[in-house]
């Protein structure tokens, strides 16, 4: 009878109690999932527009939920931040993302998403060095992607952490630049190697206007910096081409290639 009652309230439950219910779900499986290894890291490539070649992969989380099946990390991400769940995550996405970049080709690195909350831990410089050391991967060939949330609070903490990052010889990008709390500020007043365009811009930009021009704009202040500039969310012949046009450095999207699983990339990189 407890059963059937509970059935029926569910009914009547509220979108809000719903929504309540599922994340205390979804909180309690992404605690159980690293146990579980229902983790996976994919690997995006990243093409160099003067040479035209791979140099280096995206490290993406994949997580294979039993019952839902395959979660985005844009729905899980946040989750793990609130918990704090993220540090332990990110620390195996990095260990794991180090040891697979020892199997390929020597010169090609790996790019790994430091949550703002990891990137404020005092443990990340020696969980970085710790993943290194243990896979065995030069630091040259480490590349760490955090986005403006990182950068937000207590400057100094900031800056010492970036100048430790930069000192072992690992590369930093901002990442999804353009998008949130973006300042221009930031590019002058942080060591970063590469600003990614975020795909909203090289998406926008086939209609011309607000899009196109930022585009332009980041691509433009990024050269003059010196710094690499990536455009991500490249899927057409027509977008490879502006932001060809546009100077960018680099570019990461569909239409270079797809994110794939650690054993695809052989293959990948021989055809
Ligand atoms: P991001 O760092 O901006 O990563 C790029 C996202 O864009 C990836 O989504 C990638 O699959 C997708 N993408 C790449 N090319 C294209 C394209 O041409 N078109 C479209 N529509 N999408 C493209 P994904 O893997 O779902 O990851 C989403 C976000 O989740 C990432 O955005 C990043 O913020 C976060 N994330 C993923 N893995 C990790 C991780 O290991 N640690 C942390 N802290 N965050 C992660
Ligand atoms: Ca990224
Ligand atoms: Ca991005
Ligand atoms: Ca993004």
């Amino acid at each position: 009878a407890k059963r059937a009652g509970r059935g029926r309230f569910r009914v009547f439950e509220t979108g809000m109690d719903a929504a309540l219910r599922d994340r205390r779900e979804l909180e309690i499986d992404l605690r159980r999932a690293s146990a579980l290894k229902q983790f996976d890291v994919h690997y995006q490539p990243f093409v160099d527009l003067y040479t035209n070649r791979v140099i280096g992969f995206e490290a993406l989380i994949r997580w294979d939920h039993p019952v839902r099946g395959r979660v985005s990390p844009v729905d899980f991400i946040p989750l793990a931040e609130e918990t704090g769940l993220i540090c332990k995550i990110g620390e195996w996405v990095l260990r794991t993302a180090c040891a697979t970049a020892m199997t390929w080709p020597e010169e090609m690195t790996v790019a790994v998403n430091i949550s703002p909350v990891q990137f404020r831990s005092d443990a990340l410089v020696q969980t970085v060095l710790s993943a290194l050391a243990h896979s065995g991967l030069p630091a040259h060939r480490l590349e760490i992607e955090i986005t403006e949330g990182a950068l937000l609070e207590n400057t100094a903490n900031v800056l010492a952490t970036l100048h430790a990052l930069r000192d072992l010889g690992i590369k930093i990008s901002m990442d999804d630049f353009g998008t949130g709390y973006s300042s221009l500020s930031y590019l002058q007043k942080f060591p970063f190697n590469k600003i990614k365009i975020d795909r909203s811009f090289v998406q926008g930009a086939d209609e011309g206007g607000d899009s196109e021009a930022i585009l332009k704009a980041i691509a433009g202040l990024g050269l003059s910096l010196g710094m690499a500039i990536t455009a991500e969310g490249v899927e057409t012949q027509e977008q490879l081409a502006r932001i060809r046009s546009e100077q960018c450095t680099h570019v990461q999207g569909y239409f270079t290639g797809r994110p794939m699983s650690a054993d695809s990339i052989s293959t990948f990189l021989s055809a």
